[in-house]
């Protein structure tokens, strides 16, 4: 099967309002562009220098999502020139980062749609805020102008087995239902973005409304 049809079969199967989001690290422009060919409009991109290899090829086919690592990024990813193309950083984890996004906006009259990315399963050594520490960093966040929080994103553990991610599902399921229910100016919880390739199914079972699925269209990564 080629990757065009494997997109296709994939998207098949996604229930009506899930938005399948393309992972394309280390993707090429025409492996890409087989996808937005069978129907998605939505690539995520974990490095800068990802997206600056195959943007001049795709441009506005789709829109652009960052869900890399913010900390390691940052000074590629708030640069003026890709802040005007990324649509939507997934990843932002700390008011410190926020606040230096939402200044670098300012100077370029955008507001960016961010979502918060929950440290489901508080592994110390990996991003995302903790899920007790998480409400207090939407509030913090919501009084910045130039950044808008429309939903939380999470990872969750790697389990060898899929249903093991479920616990990490729908606590952060939890938490995106609590800010909603506060209904904090500024935030809007419009998109729950969980789920790759072993676990979307799982993921949209607990209200995943964005997956983020790279083998299942592109096939094995290359080492
Ligand atoms: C690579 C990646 C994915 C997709 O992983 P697959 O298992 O290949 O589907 C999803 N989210 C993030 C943040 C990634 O880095």
């Amino acid at each position: 099967m080629s990757i065009k049809e494997r997109t296709e079969a994939l998207l098949r199967e996604i229930p009506e309002g899930v938005i399948v989001e393309a992972a394309a690290k280390t993707r090429t422009a025409d492996e890409i562009l087989q996808v937005i060919d069978a129907g998605i409009t939505v690539i995520g991109q974990n490095y800068i220098k990802d997206l600056r290899a195959v943007y001049d090829k795709i441009g506005k086919k789709a829109k652009w999502h960052f869900i890399g690592s913010v900390k390691n990024q940052k000074n590629e990813l708030f640069r003026t020139k890709y802040l005007k193309i990324i649509n939507m950083i997934e990843t932002i984890d700390s008011f410190e980062d926020a606040e230096r996004l939402s200044k670098k906006c300012e100077a370029i009259s955008k507001v960016m749609p961010i979502l918060i990315e929950i440290n489901s399963a508080e592994e110390p050594q990996k991003s995302g805020v903790m899920p007790d520490d998480a409400i207090n960093l939407i509030k913090h966040i919501s009084l910045l102008k130039n950044i808008r929080v429309e939903g939380l994103m999470t990872m969750g553990k790697a389990t060898e087995e899929p249903e093991d991610a479920r616990i990490y599902f729908k606590l952060t399921k939890q938490i995106f239902d609590e800010v909603k229910r506060l209904g904090i100016d500024n935030v809007e919880m419009k998109y729950l973005s969980m789920g790759m390739t072993d676990t979307y199914k799982i993921a949209i079972q607990e209200g995943a409304n964005i997956v983020r699925i790279g083998t299942a269209i592109f096939g094995p990564r290359k080492a």
